[in-house]
């Protein structure tokens, strides 16, 4: 059986300012997890501690958490040291010891890796493929490599170059992406199986995209893939202690 990564990118809803995905899915999806033995890695915007601080730690029970930045802006050199030097003394400040780090949107600076070495990140995963205004690494490997002596694990394409192995994507494409091979690490975030009514009022071209196939639909469709990727679902952490790089 092959072992892949699950990851959850635990922020407010759809670039909203609310977060009632974390009452009203986390739950059901720790259940899940915990029904079908998948261990995952939240990628968690800490300044949810603030409010939501015996949820995450509830999370932590289980899975792994790790940074999604501070307060989860796109990061330009102005604002990444802040977001990954405060995301980290905010974890630390509520006691939970994280290692790994996502930026929002897979968008990093050139000075992304000193940065994390800096503040004491133990690995990243951050670096996509392909998405038009966003981020362009055409070149960059599939699989965890070493990047400026920190295990990356970059986020793989289903489909070269710009097709990623997210629940966005699967459910954008239902139903030709049931087709879609399965990667070594996949992502979703908590808010893709909100139902319509429950999602934050948005009307641009890109969220109306993600508006596809939510709600119930969205569970069909998660649970199809993880049912078919006959795989033992595991956290960034434990996959990299079992699979050195360095
Ligand atoms: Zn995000």
């Amino acid at each position: 059986m092959k072992t892949r990564i699950m990851t959850v990118d635990l922020e407010n809803d759809l670039q909203s300012q609310q977060c009632v995905s974390i009452h009203k899915i986390v739950p059901k999806l720790l259940n899940y997890f915990d029904d079908n033995k998948i261990k995952a890695t939240f990628f968690t915007v800490s300044n949810l501690l603030e409010k939501y601080e015996s949820e995450i730690k509830e999370i932590a029970k289980k899975h792994e958490i790790a940074s999604h930045s501070y307060t989860h802006p796109w990061l330009n050199k102005n604002n990444a040291e802040f977001e990954i030097k405060t995301s980290k003394e905010k974890f630390e400040e509520f006691n939970i010891n994280i290692k790994g780090f996502r930026a929002p949107g897979m968008i990093i600076t050139k000075d992304h890796f000193k940065l994390l070495k800096k503040h004491n990140y133990s690995y990243d995963s951050s670096i996509g493929k392909f998405f038009p205004g966003r981020y362009q690494n055409l070149s960059s490997p599939q699989k965890p490599f070493i990047k400026e002596n920190l295990p990356e694990l970059p986020i793989p394409t289903t489909i070269y170059p710009f097709i990623n192995s997210g629940l966005s994507y699967l459910k954008l494409f239902h139903p030709v992406s049931k087709l879609f091979p399965k990667k070594y690490m996949f992502y979703l975030h908590p808010w893709e199986f909100l139902e319509k009514k429950d999602l934050p009022k948005n009307n641009s071209m890109i969220s109306n995209f993600l508006r596809r196939n939510s709600g119930k639909k969205a569970w069909n469709i998660f649970e199809k893939h993880i049912n078919k990727s006959n795989s033992k679902w595991t956290s960034c952490q434990d996959y990299l202690n079992k699979n050195k790089l360095l």
